[in-house]
Order: C-alpha cells, then sequence, then structure tokens
C-alpha cells in the first residue's frame, strides 16, 4: 500500500466542502488502506480524506497507531448525534506538524457513522476517543484546530506557524 503526502494548513483543499461518500467498492477499501498507511508513518492516530486531498466525507482513526488492528475505525458520512460534557484538552493535527494547542470538546459523545462495506454503527466514545472522532468530523467540516482557538491564543499560534514555515520546518 502506498501512502499519500498530508497536505499542511494554508492548502485550500483542507477548508473545500467534501461529498458524501456514495460507492462502497474496492477503490474506496484502497484508499482506506492508504490513509490508515498514511497515518500510521506519520504517526497519528486518524487522518480525514481532505488531508490527502481527497474531498470526500471519509476519515480514519486508530489510536493504537497500527498496534492493534481491532482499533482501526473507518467513519464514512459521519455525524455526532449525542454529546454530554466538557473537557479541555490538548490537541495536534498533521496538518499544523509539531504545533498542539489546548481547548474544550465534549467528554463523551455518540457518533453514527458507515463502515468500509457502508453498514451503518454507532460508536460511542469518551476522553481521547470522542476527541479524535471530534477532530476528524472537524475535519470533514472543513474545521481546523486553528478555528477553535481565538484572540492572543490564536495569534500566537500562527505567529509559531510562520516561524517553523520560515525556517523550512513546515511540510
Ligand atoms: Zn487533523
Amino acid at each position: 500500500m502506498q501512502r499519500r503526502p498530508i497536505i499542511l494548513w494554508g492548502d485550500p483543499r483542507l477548508a473545500a466542502p467534501n461529498a458524501p461518500v456514495e460507492t462502497f467498492d474496492k477503490d474506496l477499501e484502497a484508499l482506506i488502506e492508504e490513509m490508515f498507511e498514511t497515518a500510521w508513518a506519520a504517526p497519528g492516530l486518524g487522518l480525514a480524506a481532505p488531508q490527502i486531498g481527497v474531498n470526500l466525507r471519509l476519515a480514519v482513526l486508530d489510536l493504537s497507531v497500527g498496534k492493534d488492528p481491532d482499533q482501526k475505525t473507518v467513519l464514512a458520512n459521519p455525524e455526532i448525534i449525542g454529546q454530554e460534557g466538557r473537557v479541555s484538552m490538548e490537541e495536534g493535527c498533521l496538518s499544523f506538524p509539531g504545533l498542539f494547542t489546548t481547548f474544550e470538546r465534549p467528554k463523551s459523545i455518540t457518533v453514527r457513522a458507515q463502515d468500509a462495506t457502508g453498514k451503518w454503527q454507532e460508536i460511542e466514545a469518551e476522553d481521547l476517543l470522542a476527541q479524535a472522532l471530534c477532530h476528524e468530523i472537524d475535519h470533514l467540516n472543513g474545521t481546523l484546530l486553528i478555528d477553535h482557538i481565538r484572540g492572543l491564543k490564536r495569534t500566537m499560534f500562527i505567529r509559531r506557524v510562520k516561524k517553523l514555515q520560515k525556517t523550512g520546518a513546515w511540510g
């Protein structure tokens, strides 16, 4: 399986609309495997299709980063159907390499999504898994880390990106 280059913040494909996944075939399976390979190699806990320039409502998650096949989760056309509580956690993103910021997410969520075969499933998650699910679903709505932070925190974050871009450490 091939890995795909991960596109970084500033690329318009990260903010472009994402079309629903409608065809669950061999091509989709191959794309999903490439997405897992790309996430594991990064390494990262998950990857959304727009991050490799594919504007589809598709993401993969694996909190074990390739160690436990049971943790491989495919999210096609996911939506959050319930949420509870709030918790503040540090978060990073493969499209912002080397950067982290802290903001609030729901403590627990329920997500409805299709798997690689098109079968609908409900996923109940809390803490890290809930955070990771929210993060990937955000990507499918064109929402990035930076959209969650405001004011001075956001200014400082952009300054850190600019510094990395200048030194060539970005991408
Ligand atoms: Zn991300």
